[in-house]
């Protein structure tokens, strides 16, 4: 069966952006609903085979801006149409998800845990740094004046590491390593780990389909043939499937860790040996932060043309550095809510000069990272926290929202009897809807044998509601990385903390009674379990989708300004992750898909739908 894709020969060249040929007036995005890219790689709607390509005819002409059935609405419904894309303009919500949430670090367990506190939160930029001599000590890397972005010092993965860095005190820098092919266009802590590295990919593999099947697709054709993409994200074994398949769609790469903290060393070493220039290691200084991302932009004979970033800080770093290879540099692909604000800054004050792609916001990635993930991690925070049984305990959770919804379904799954306590009376009805029975938290504090909030809101557990818990309750968060328990009004003279585990706390009244506090009111699930991979591959798709739809985007389609990804992208992702669960999709008939109004190959929905 032939396998269709978009090959960067047959898209049309989008011509280098020149920054003083920009002006602000000429950035209108547009709504770029049905891509090239995507309805070239689309699966059919119906079930059988979902890597077949739909027959040429069947598919959507891909239309340019404004035409289908998304020219109904506005251009400008195409940038911020959905709510969780409005809620970044308001500055309450600019750091909520869990992402830019608690400071964390991977434990050699493969747990994610709280990084120094020393490390301040929100870091300057270092705008005007450009030497790069400084080495990594452990009292320097901890009393940093940090000038790299919050989301570089949070954390996230599920992979385990096999070695423990420490052993090793030699900054990579200071070492001369080749991999087996002779080359040194690389800086990990130990190439030797390659080996172990590549199992861990090999594992990530089993449960990132999408990626998989697209390389599968993309034999022949390649769609990424000409890309030079420069990439800082998380170094895991999750992120080396991304890298790999990139390969494969045809991109060349060079990758920095845009977390100090999370980069997996065995992984890295496997990515460098099989010839992919890495410059990340796990405990990266701030200096070694940005010389990492420095060694993958300034190369003799070697520019980028597409950015991915995760935080924004490799964007800063060329914005600030090399202004000039933006003239090469054909879209930038964020994936994280500071980095998509800072686009929107940028955007705004007319200074961002190629298109970019927001994945972020992606229904399919929200859904995943809010609903499903929650749904499974908050069972294996507490489990791995308290060892508790769950079976008729009483819980109560505050906000039922994407992430309570999902908390409040696993609860139930599991016999806990579990009360909500909403402040939006449709959210409410639903709970109501759902049997669970919606309280006011004073009303359940003294009986509940654990809290959980997931508001995204503050104070939501008062001093005064910690007061009336009953002993033993179990205090967790979440929702907001750490403002809505009230945490620090625990940190009163006639209250003993006693660490009794790593990430719980009792806290102990006068009279004896003991609350247990989860990872100080962090996010549990962040601090405390692990990210399933399948979420990882949502959000990994849809970046590769986001690069192949930038890179091959007819001249004209973007313009300066950041994008929510096409609904059509969005529906495709879903759709690769389908044969997992050998799911058939129904596909329209002609009748219904006229009677519908819609194309038989999506989009499907509109874009203020609600899923
Ligand atoms: P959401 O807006 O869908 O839900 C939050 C709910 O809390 C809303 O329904 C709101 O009405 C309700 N609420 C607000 N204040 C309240 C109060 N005082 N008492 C009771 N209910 C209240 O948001 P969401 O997608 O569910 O996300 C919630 C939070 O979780 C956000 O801060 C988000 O960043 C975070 N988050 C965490 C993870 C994680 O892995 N732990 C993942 C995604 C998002």
């Amino acid at each position: 069966m032939s396998v269709q894709v978009v090959s960067a020969a047959a898209a049309a060249k989008v011509s280098e952006v020149d920054l003083k040929d920009l002006s602000p007036s000429e950035a209108e995005p547009q709504l770029g609903l049905s891509t090239a890219a995507v309805s070239a790689m689309a699966p059919p709607a119906g079930g059988g085979d979902p890597e077949a390509p739909a027959p040429a005819a069947e598919r959507p002409p891909a239309p340019g801006p404004g035409s289908g059935p998304a020219a109904a609405l506005s251009p400008a419904a195409g940038k911020v149409p959905q709510a969780s894309a409005m809620k970044r303009s308001d500055p309450h919500h600019q750091h909520q998800r869990h992402r830019d949430g608690g400071e964390a670090l991977l434990s050699p367990d493969g747990t994610v845990t709280e990084a120094p506190r020393t490390v301040k939160k929100q870091i300057q930029f270092a705008d005007q740094k450009q030497e790069f001599n400084k080495r990594p000590t452990k009292i320097g890397r901890r009393s940093l004046s940090r000038s790299i972005s919050q989301s570089s010092t949070d954390s996230y993965s599920s992979a385990a590491s096999y070695t423990d860095s420490s052993d090793d005190e030699t900054s990579p820098r200071d070492k001369q390593q080749k991999n087996s092919k002779g080359s040194s266009d690389f800086c990990v802590k130990n190439i030797k780990q390659a080996e172990f590295g590549r199992r861990e990919i090999e594992i990530a593999e089993q449960e990132m389909p999408a990626l998989m099947a697209l390389r599968k697709r993309a034999q022949g054709e390649k769609p990424l043939a000409g890309a030079k993409i420069v990439g800082c994200t998380h170094i895991t074994a999750q992120t080396a499937v991304l890298m790999e398949t990139l390969g494969a769609l045809g991109a060349q790469c060079r990758w920095a860790a845009c977390n100090i903290y999370s980069t997996l060393n065995e992984v890295a070493a496997a990515l460098a040996e099989s010839g992919f220039p890495v410059f990340a290691w796990k405990g990266e200084s701030e200096d070694d932060f940005w010389w990492c991302i420095d060694r993958c932009v300034n190369v003799e004979g070697w520019q980028p043309n597409m950015i991915l970033d995760d935080g924004g800080d490799l964007t800063h770093w060329i914005y600030k550095k090399y202004p000039n290879m933006f003239k090469k540099i054909k879209g930038i692909v964020e994936e994280s809510v500071t980095g998509v604000h800072r686009l929107y800054q940028l955007s705004k004050a007319g200074k961002l000069c190629v298109p970019a792609m927001n994945v972020n916001d992606s229904v399919t990635k929200q859904k995943f990272d809010n609903l499903y993930c929650c749904r499974e991690s908050i069972l294996d925070g507490l489990k791995r926290t308290t060892d508790m049984m769950f079976g008729g305990k009483q819980v109560v959770v505050c906000g039922y929202g994407e992430v309570g919804k999902g908390c409040c379904a696993a609860l139930k799954a599991m016999g806990s009897i579990v009360y909500v306590t909403e402040i939006d009376p449709i959210c409410a009805l639903q709970a109501c809807m759902d049997g669970f029975r919606l309280v006011k938290l004073n009303e359940v504090i003294r009986q509940v044998d654990i809290v959980i909030t997931c508001t995204g809101n503050k104070n939501v557990v008062t001093r005064e509601h910690l007061d009336r818990m009953k002993n033993s309750c179990i205090v967790c968060n979440m929702g907001h990385s750490n403002t809505e328990i009230d945490v620090a009004s625990l940190r009163t003279p006639e209250l003993t903390w006693e660490r009794v585990r790593s990430q719980v706390d009792h806290v102990i009244w006068p009279d004896g009674k003991r609350i247990v506090l989860l990872a100080e009111g962090r996010l549990l699930n962040l601090s405390c379990s692990t990210v399933p991979t399948f979420v990882l591959s949502i959000t990994a798709t849809t970046q590769a989708l986001a690069l192949i739809e930038l890179y091959n985007a007819p001249e004209g389609r973007y313009k300066q300004d950041v994008y929510l990804l096409p609904k059509k992208m969005d529906e495709y992702v879903a759709s690769l992750h389908l044969p997992t669960f050998d799911a058939h999709l129904t596909e329209l008939t002609d009748e219904q898909a006229k009677y519908l109004g819609l194309n038989k190959n999506g989009p499907f929905k509109p874009n203020y739908y609600r899923y």
